[in-house]
């Protein structure tokens, strides 16, 4: 398992994540958590960044439809493109 990997997402979850689902105050206390522990570097590469983004990590049972919340990481841009290249891909085709 690399620390870096493409999360593909399933196309009935495109769009949706906690930061617009959640009341501003719950998300900014999770992703804060999360920037607490990273104490000021990427989670995934480890490099010291003025800048962290929140990344959920979630479970798919696409059998049962259930999405599960595994855990919030603290990631810099680079890497949290990387992880969303789907999205990225989207965004750079409608260009
Ligand atoms: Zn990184």
């Amino acid at each position: 398992m690399y620390k870096l990997n493409f999360e593909l997402v399933p196309d009935g979850c495109w769009y949706q994540n906690l930061r617009s689902a959640l009341p501003q105050a719950v998300w900014d206390s999770i992703r804060k958590t999360a920037y607490a522990k990273a104490k000021g570097k990427c989670m995934i590469c480890e490099r010291k960044t003025a800048r962290l983004e929140a990344h959920e990590r979630w479970s798919y049972d696409e059998e049962r439809a259930l999405q599960k919340l595994e855990t919030v990481i603290a990631v810099c841009r680079n890497c949290h493109e990387v992880i969303h290249v789907g999205v990225a891909t989207t965004l750079w085709s409608g260009l």
